[in-house]
């Protein structure tokens, strides 16, 4: 691979192999009539297996399948929702498109996701549910999370949309909550081009889901063309669940290159004053963007940053604006975690192939940045 300072350094692409290529092709070739739910079947079966849940479908995106399960579960007009207001707005609009409310509580500091205390204040009798996000890979304090819902009989529901790979004390991402949602859009650690699954161990929602993925038709319903109730049409081809497949073969392999390249960006970037990803004791960040936040008092602008790495052919992408400060939200200037970290964020160039080369080369801007900053 050429490593000449200005080939393109793209922030993310995905992994693709003989082995996804020959699956695609396999799907293409011979996946039709009888044989056209194949793939599907086997991606959801070996993905709920991979995570250790009892159930998956396989949807055309994670925005699909958070719909879908927050449908499930009856979360409608009047109903609250709390999430981070760190967060891609993917997470919130199935809420809004519910009728429901989403209630926007300030980030932690060190995970970057929902701070218990400020989940346990924004509480109402309405509150229905939590969405945790497991930004970037990081993962939110679960236990917590659990004993506020349990303790309030709110649904613990998981936006794992960025976390594969991740782990909370031996169980993965994605499979605690009462649901969790995954993505497989073309940035993502894993792949469909587009896709996502809905994950859950709860038999009732499962059934609830399925029926509402298929046009509100139940599965045991002999009439044809007879749906019982208006479902959604989310559902992924057995072309992409065929590269799915092969991706999740080569899981283990996707996520230990983002961690290499993690840890790569940590080592480069020792003894400067900003913080990386977390990853604390008896858990595990797939990392699916290694990200910097630049400690405050250090007088920093991202525009400069990521100006130095546009003039140096390098993609960089800005830490998630806080949701109220997008114009469909109510603006929160008191959430001052959620406006520092996107003021001092941003997410460093990560695909799966990414060299020691490039690394030194991206964080090279990082460091003079710095240095000349204090
Ligand atoms: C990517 C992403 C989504 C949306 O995924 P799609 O598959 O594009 O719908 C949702 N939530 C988070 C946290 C994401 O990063």
């Amino acid at each position: 691979m050429s490593t000449n300072a200005s080939s393109r350094i793209f922030y993310t692409k995905p992994s693709i192999t003989d082995r996804e290529v020959g699956y695609a092709t396999d799907a293409a070739t011979t996946g039709w009539g009888e044989r056209c739910y194949e793939y599907i079947g086997r991606f959801e079966r070996e993905f709920a297996a991979y995570l250790g849940t009892r159930h998956a479908i396989a949807t055309s995106s994670a925005t699909g399948a958070l719909h879908l399960g927050m449908a499930g579960l009856d979360i409608g007009p009047g109903d609250e929702v709390i999430l981070c207001d760190s967060n891609w707005i993917a997470s919130a609009a199935p809420i809004i498109h519910l009728g429901a409310t989403p209630v926007l509580v300030d980030a932690d500091p060190v995970s970057w996701c929902l701070d218990p205390a400020a989940v346990e204040a924004a509480i109402t009798p309405r509150t229905k549910a939590i969405l945790a996000v497991h930004l970037y890979g990081n993962l939110c304090d679960i236990d917590s999370l659990a004993a506020i819902a349990q303790r309030h009989g709110l649904a613990l529901l998981e936006d794992a949309a960025e976390a594969i790979g991740s782990a909370w004390k031996g169980r993965k991402a994605g499979s605690m909550g009462r649901f969790g949602a995954f993505s497989f859009h073309g940035t993502k650690t894993l792949t469909t081009g587009e896709g996502g699954m809905f994950v859950t161990n709860d038999d009732t929602l499962y059934e609830r889901v399925l029926t509402l993925s298929n046009h509100g038709r139940a599965r045991g319903e002999t009439r044809q063309f007879w749906p019982e109730r208006v479902g959604f049409k989310y559902k992924m081809s057995n072309v992409q669940a065929a590269i799915g497949c092969a991706q999740l073969e080569r899981v283990e392999e996707l996520v230990a290159a983002k961690r290499r390249i993690f840890s790569g960006y940590r080592e480069a970037l020792d003894g400067l004053p900003l913080r990386m990803n977390p990853e604390p004791p008896g858990t595990v960040n797939g990392v699916w963007m290694p990200t910097i936040v630049v400690d405050d008092g250090i007088r920093f602008d991202r525009a400069d940053l990521l100006a130095r790495f546009k003039a140096d052919n390098i993609d960089g992408r800005v830490f998630f604006w806080p949701l109220s400060a997008l114009p469909p939200f109510e603006p929160r200037p008191g959430h001052a975690v959620s406006h520092r970290l996107s003021a001092r964020g941003v997410n460093l160039p990560s695909y799966h192939d990414l060299g020691d080369a490039e690394i030194a080369r991206v964080a090279g801007h990082v460091r003079r940045l710095l240095e000349a900053a204090t």
